[in-house]
């Protein structure tokens, strides 16, 4: 007489979580492992870009007397949303898949923690 195991729900449920967690594996492998971009394969946010009209994002934040936002001193390279900087570019944050320049800046700017 045939065993009874193969018709064992809780048996079931462990093969099938084992299975499962086997397969997902290589794709879990593969996320840690996939490149991310380095900054200087990315394209750099233009001033015209609605994205950066919108929080009035500027490459030099030399002349800001049109920037009623802006405080003196304030630039991307030292907002705490500025990250992986390559030299007088960087990624931001807000703009993901683009670079902000160093001496930018724009109203969303926060101080580093
Ligand atoms: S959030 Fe910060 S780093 Fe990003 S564009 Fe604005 S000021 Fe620059």
């Amino acid at each position: 007489m045939m065993s009874d195991r193969s018709n064992n729900p809780s048996r079931r449920r462990f093969l099938k979580g084992t299975v499962l967690g086997i397969a997902a594996l290589p794709v879990a492998g593969a996320a840690l492992h996939a490149p991310r971009a380095r900054a200087d394969e990315l394209p750099r946010l233009e001033e015209d870009d609605p994205a950066a009209q919108a929080v009035d994002y500027v490459h030099d934040a030399a002349d800001m007397a049109d920037h009623p936002d802006f405080e003196e001193g304030q630039v991307c390279a030292n907002c705490g949303l500025y990250t992986d900087e390559d030299g007088e570019w960087g990624k931001c944050s807000v703009f993901p898949g683009k670079l902000v320049a160093a001496q930018g800046w724009c109203n969303v700017w926060v101080p580093e923690s």
